[in-house]
C-alpha cells in the first residue's frame, strides 16, 4: 500500500504571508511553519482537532516568529529554528527548542527534513527540504518569480542560496513566505518580457489571483523556467539589461537592484 503523503495546508494571514500547517497522518505527527499569528493558527488545529508538536522558523523576522510565544504556551509546542537566531526570536528556551544548521537532518514523525543555510534575506535564514515529500519550505529566500530582499546579506550570498534551492530536484515544490507572485512576475517581464512560459504563468497566476487562490505551491522546475533571480546567466535577460559581459552575481545584484525600485 502507498504511504500517505504528509499534508501540507496553506494558511493567509496578514496581507500576504503564509504559514504552513504540516501533519504526519502516520505518526499524528503536527507542525507549523513559519506562525507570523498564533490565532489563526490556534483555530484551524482545533477545527482539525490536532494540537501541535512542532514550530519551524526559517528566520527571525516579526512575521514569521509573532506567533510563536502564544502557540507554545497554548500547545507545548518545541522550535526548530537556526542557530544563529536563538538571540533573536523571543521566548527560545535552549533546553527544549532545537538549534539547527547547514546539513542536519531532523526526523518529523516517521519522515524527514534536511536544513539549508539561506543567508541573504537575514544572515540566519534556513530552509527546511522534505525529500521524501518533495516540499521546500524556504521562508523569504526564494519566492515565486522573486526573491527576498537583501536586508542583511550580500548579492552574493544571496546568488549562492538561490543556487542552492535551485539544484534541488525539478518537482519539488515550494512553499515559500509570501504572496507576491503577481507583482514579482509584472517585473519579470521587464527583463525577460518573451518568456513563453513566464507569460503563461502570468495568466494562470493572475487567473488564480482573481479566484482568490494562492499561486503556491509552485516548484523549483517552473522557477528554473520562469524566474529571473535563478537564470542571471540567461542571454536574454542578459541582454535586457545590456549586461552581455557581467559575472553572473553583477547581474543577479542589478535584478535585484531593479527589483527594489520596481513599482509594478
Ligand atoms: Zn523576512
Amino acid at each position: 500500500m502507498r504511504r500517505p503523503v504528509m499534508q501540507i495546508d496553506i494558511l493567509p494571514v496578514f496581507d500576504d504571508n503564509y504559514v504552513y500547517l504540516l501533519f504526519d497522518p502516520d505518526t499524528g505527527t503536527s507542525g507549523v511553519v513559519d506562525p507570523g499569528a498564533a490565532e489563526p493558527v490556534l483555530a484551524r488545529l482545533r477545527d482539525l482537532g490536532r494540537g501541535l508538536d512542532w514550530i519551524l522558523l526559517t528566520h527571525h523576522h516579526a512575521d514569521h516568529s509573532g506567533g510563536i510565544p502564544v502557540l507554545r504556551r497554548e500547545t507545548g509546542a518545541r522550535v526548530i529554528l537556526a542557530k544563529k537566531d536563538v538571540e533573536r526570536v523571543p521566548g527560545i528556551d535552549i533546553a527544549l527548542d532545537i538549534e539547527v544548521g547547514e546539513g542536519d537532518r531532523v526526523e518529523f514523525g516517521d519522515r524527514e527534513f534536511r536544513v539549508l543555510e539561506t543567508p541573504g534575506h537575514t544572515r540566519g535564514h534556513v530552509a527546511f527540504w522534505f525529500p521524501g515529500e518533495a516540499a521546500l519550505f524556504c521562508g523569504d529566500t526564494l519566492f515565486s518569480l522573486g526573491c527576498g530582499r537583501l536586508f542583511e546579506g550580500t548579492a552574493e550570498q544571496m546568488w549562492a542560496s538561490l543556487s542552492k534551492l535551485a539544484a534541488l530536484p525539478p518537482e519539488t515544490r515550494v512553499y515559500c513566505g509570501h504572496e507576491y507572485t503577481l507583482s514579482n512576475g509584472r517585473f519579470a517581464l521587464t527583463v525577460d518580457p518573451d518568456n513563453p512560459r513566464l507569460r503563461a504563468r502570468m495568466e494562470e497566476v493572475e487567473r488564480l489571483r482573481r479566484e482568490g487562490l494562492p499561486t503556491i505551491p509552485t516548484t523549483i522546475g517552473l522557477e528554473l523556467e520562469t524566474n529571473p533571480f535563478l537564470r542571471p546567466f540567461d542571454p536574454a535577460i542578459r541582454r535586457a539589461l545590456g549586461m552581455e559581459t557581467a559575472s553572473d552575481v553583477e547581474v543577479f545584484a542589478e535584478l535585484r537592484r531593479r527589483k527594489d525600485g520596481f513599482r509594478g
